[in-house]
């Protein structure tokens, strides 16, 4: 018997009942080994309800769903239309339930029910509308050969999917995955994050409502080392898509190596530089400097936390990036004027506050936060240093929290080679009311996406991802669907 909880949210008028169980083959079942964690409330540190937990045996019943789901219902054996019908009715029932989902999100992450609502959930859904188009219109090319022989492509679906996902956007991550993946005619096996495996559970609710057939989407909450390490070395899943630290990325990799060689795309951390030239728009530049690091607590994998700012312009920025992050108002996600709620976990706080300590011991200069905020729960007040060195900690690792290093330039090339002096390259972004100063600085800077006077900017149709050790593949746009296709050429011998 699966277990359900009501939560009467403050954040909405109603309550939401929540499944707690894994959904294998179109059901909600506890773990073959009984066992359940804790869900923890970020904003108190109180548990709030506990969840079953997978054993590495449910993932092999859940993979066994999800390949015969794709040989007899799923895959080939479904037009694109019908697929794009399914994945269009979810987006429609997820929109239904929109503030109950970012209720939940709040909740369990500590995001702000604002963003949560006005981001995460809206992102989600307009993603899976979005694969929802793409369903049936997945297509090869016709290629001549010579004497009048020819070829064609198809791109099939590449079979069973593993997808691992983070905490940091737990129901985004899992749309960026599952929409395209599903729209080629894929089937997947869904771990989200130990530490928020909600709204994974409202998703898979919603899906079983819209319809899906049983074993194409299967969810199997757990921990990483043994429920992640079983999907990445299964030896009949086909591909597996990860979004996380770079260390657990090496770590699918090789588990991919050494099994089946199944395809991996991987989405990872950055350290994303952030270049404000003199001749700016300072006001506009201060704003997404501060929304760059600060939005979603600094737990964004394109924060832009080393911000390069002009000689120039230093002091006056500095000046008015200190007042900006003086006004963000920290607290309840649910109230709201909060602006930013805690941390994820007590390991992440334990973990910036480290950091945060290494930047004041190597003798860098904190000029706001630095400290905890309140008394109970994760929260850190925003945090920026000055007097950085390139081999300070702070400004070489990935925090992953509302810290932010600023660093004074004075020369154009200079400022590009310190922005590539690092293994990530995942974001960065450039501010300038110089169009052709602004476009040869994003093309030198090495990195998936670069922003012209802004940041943090997505879109579902906006290929996403990470040069060097920030990931391998695409997610979102067209560019994702070749994650999830093996193409196929047929020579015709006329
Ligand atoms: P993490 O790597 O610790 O965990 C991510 C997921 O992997 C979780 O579901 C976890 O349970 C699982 N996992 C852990 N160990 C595993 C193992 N040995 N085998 C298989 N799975 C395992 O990362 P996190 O702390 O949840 O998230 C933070 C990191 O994610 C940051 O580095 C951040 O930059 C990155 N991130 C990247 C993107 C992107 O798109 N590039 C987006 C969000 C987060």
């Amino acid at each position: 018997a699966v277990h359900s909880h009501n939560f009467d949210n403050p954040g909405f008028k109603g309550v939401s009942e929540i499944p707690l169980g894994l959904y294998i083959n179109g059901q909600f079942v506890d773990g073959k080994d009984g066992r359940t964690h804790p869900v923890v409330n970020p904003s108190t540190g109180k548990e709030i309800t506990k969840i079953s937990v997978a054993s590495p045996a449910d993932i092999d019943v859940a993979v066994a769903a999800a390949r015969k789901a794709f040989d007899t219902v799923w895959g080939l054996n479904t037009p694109g239309h019908i697929r794009a019908k399914l994945l269009a009715k979810l987006a429609g029932i997820m929109e239904d339930h929109a503030d109950e989902m970012a209720a939940v999100e709040a909740l369990d992450n500590g995001k702000t029910f604002f963003w949560a609502k006005n981001a995460d959930i809206s992102a989600s859904i307009e993603c899976i509308r979005y694969y929802s188009g793409w369903a049936d219109k997945i297509q090869g090319k016709t290629i001549e050969t010579t004497n009048a022989k020819f070829c064609y492509t198809r791109h099939e679906p590449i079979g069973v999917c593993g997808q691992i996902i983070p905490w940091n956007f737990p129901l985004l991550m899992l749309a960026w995955k599952v929409g395209p993946a599903l729209a080629t005619g894929n089937c997947i096996v869904l771990k989200p994050s130990e530490i928020t495996p909600l709204s994974a559970q409202l998703f898979a609710k919603y899906a079983h409502e819209a319809g899906f057939p049983p074993g194409v989407i299967n969810v199997v909450n757990g921990f990483g080392h043994d429920v992640g390490a079983a999907i990445a070395e299964h030896m009949d899943i086909d591909k597996v898509a990860f979004t996380g630290s770079t260390l657990v990325g090496r770590k699918i990799m090789e588990a991919a190596a050494k099994t089946n060689l199944k395809k991996v795309t991987l989405e990872l951390g950055g350290k994303s530089p952030n270049i404000i030239f003199d001749d700016c728009d300072l006001e506009a530049a201060v704003d997404w400097a501060a929304f760059g690091i600060f939005w979603n607590h600094g737990q964004t994998c394109c924060a832009g936390s080393r911000i390069f700012v002009h000689a120039k312009i230093y002091d006056q920025f500095m000046e008015k990036f200190v007042a900006k992050a003086k006004q963000i108002k920290l607290g309840d996600p649910f109230h709201p004027e909060t602006k930013q709620g805690p941390q994820v976990s007590e390991a992440q706080f334990d973990r910036i506050m480290g950091y945060i300590e290494s930047g004041k011991a190597d003798g860098a200069t904190v000029h706001h936060g630095g400290e905890r905020f309140g008394e109970e729960g994760y929260f850190i007040s925003p945090t920026i240093f000055g007097d950085v060195h390139p081999d300070m900690k702070i400004v070489k690792e990935e925090i992953f929290g509302p810290v932010g290093v600023v660093i004074k330039f004075e020369d154009d090339e200079d400022v590009i080679r310190q922005a590539n002096d690092t293994v990530y390259g995942l974001a960065a972004a450039v501010f300038s009311k110089n169009i052709n100063r602004a476009i040869e600085t994003a093309h030198k800077l090495k990195a998936g996406t670069a922003w012209i006077n802004s940041t943090n900017m997505l879109h579902h149709a906006v290929p996403f991802g990470g040069f060097k050790s920030s990931g391998i593949g695409r997610e979102l746009g067209e560019y994702a669907l070749a994650n999830y296709t093996e193409v196929k050429a047929v020579h015709i011998h006329l």
